[in-house]
């Protein structure tokens, strides 16, 4: 079966002490991950040692970097760079989060870069899409999203991509509590993996997770991962509360 992902986006939230007790609150819930599922922490840089040796000794619970540069290394004081992240045993990274396309200027060109420097690195990014909501409104939310796909990842070999976690995450939906609905995020996951079928075919295609983003709660996440191509949640808001999370990780397929 293809992996079912629960993940969390910390984004800048938790201060390293409210982080620890997060953590530990949500794994004393000893929910077991079957083999294909698995929960993951997106966590800020200063975390990530702290997560990792939190989640180590856990089946199937791995820590995220929430970003890394989009150059090997060099004079660019206060970045981090994807080897930087190798070297700590970091194995997940999101890459192209709306909210850095929006406030940090990352175009898709500088994503396709990124996404190159995990794959060097041993590191499985977490490629997030998502239109905003004049583009749905416009009802060309397909074309949108499909063009963040090619220009980002259409370069890379079958036998890289299929290695990727894609999240889709209407922005219109991203920290506002409305939640596409289960019809709507079926419709764009089935779009997108027909897509990445065209290119790569459809084993390559049905390989890959599509995460849906997008005010999950623990309410409808059982909703929306019922969906035959929805595999599971990027869970920002709702992630900051174990109680949520630990009902997120359990909706898991
Ligand atoms: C996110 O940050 O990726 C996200 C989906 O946030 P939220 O769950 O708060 O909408």
């Amino acid at each position: 079966m293809r992996k079912q992902i629960a993940a969390a986006n910390w984004k800048m939230n938790c201060t390293f002490q409210q982080g620890e007790k997060l953590l530990d609150d949500i794994l004393s819930a000893e929910i077991e991950l079957a083999s294909h599922q698995l929960a993951i922490f997106a966590v800020p840089y200063p975390y990530l040692l702290m997560t990792r040796s939190e989640v180590e000794e856990e089946q199937n619970y791995y820590v995220a970097a929430q970003n890394c540069h989009d150059k090997k290394f060099g004079a660019y004081t206060g970045e981090v760079s994807a080897a930087m992240l190798h070297s700590m045993n970091v194995n997940y990274c999101v890459i192209g989060h709306s909210e850095r396309r929006e406030y940090n200027g990352e175009t898709n060109a500088m994503l396709a870069d990124k996404v190159n420097l995990c794959f060097e690195n041993f590191i499985t990014p977490l490629f997030c899409c998502g239109e905003p909501l004049n583009i749905r409104e416009a009802g060309t939310q397909n074309d949108y999203v499909a063009v963040q796909l090619k220009e980002s990842l259409f370069h890379l070999p079958a036998d890289k991509i299929k290695n990727i976690v894609i999240a889709y995450e209407p922005i219109w939906a991203i920290g506002t509590g409305k939640t596409a609905s289960t019809e709507q995020a079926q419709e764009i996951h089935q779009y997108l993996r027909s897509v990445i079928a065209g290119q790569y075919g459809e084993a390559v295609a049905n390989e890959i997770p599509i995460l849906y983003g997008g005010s999950v709660k623990a309410n409808n996440a059982k909703e929306l991962f019922s969906c035959a191509d929805v595999d599971g949640g990027l869970v920002g808001g709702a992630s900051l509360v174990a109680a949520d999370f630990i009902e997120i990780i359990k909706a898991l397929k």
